[in-house]
């Protein structure tokens, strides 16, 4: 069993960590990605039983990570205390632009989110797209994905990008 945490630094909801010890064929996953910003040095993280990251250990060396991404990574976790504040502050952006999309009258409704992004039903989702693209923000349009007609996904950026897409929606009409 796998379980992918990609999110879980934003999430409420307590890790499969805490109970790893108590389910030998659990795999967590987890990434840099994400809550550490690291998207560019493509590095995650796998826990197992003991059992388990042997065998993984055993196919690993030749197609190790590379040394650099090693160092970068370990680097960054060392940073603690700034990665916990920037996660406060997405968090914090988050709550902001789900209660300005709640305002909005072409929004139909905000679904709640673990994550770092907010999913919105609005009136006309491939008009409301165009819109923000026509500004230079780029949202993603999920209404081909089933159920989710007519929505858009909003990844929380940093205060000033966030400002500026807050401002850019309440003119929209
Ligand atoms: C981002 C993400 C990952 C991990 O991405 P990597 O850059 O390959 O570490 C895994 N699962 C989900 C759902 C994600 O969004």
């Amino acid at each position: 069993m796998v379980i992918d945490e990609a999110y879980i630094d934003f999430a409420e909801t307590e890790s499969w960590l805490n109970v790893l010890n108590d389910y030998p064929n659990l795999v967590v996953t987890q990434t840099l990605s994400k809550a550490y910003g690291m998207a560019g040095i493509r590095l995650g993280i796998c826990y197992a039983s003991e059992e388990i990251i042997t065998v993984l250990n055993r196919i690993k060396p030749p197609y190790n990570v590379n040394e650099l991404t090693q160092q970068r990574a370990l680097e960054r976790l060392q940073k603690k205390e700034a990665i916990r504040e920037e996660i406060s502050e997405i968090l914090r952006q988050k709550r902001t632009l789900m209660e300005t999309l709640e305002t909005l009258p072409f929004v139909n409704k905000v679904y709640n989110s673990e994550a770092n992004f907010i999913l919105a039903r609005v009136d006309d989702a491939n008009k409301r797209y165009q819109q923000l693209l026509d500004q230079k923000v780029v949202v993603r349009n999920r209404s081909n994905q089933p159920l989710c007609e007519n929505t858009l996904r909003f990844t929380v950026g940093t205060q000033g990008e966030n400002a500026m897409l807050i401002s850019l929606l309440k003119k929209m009409d």
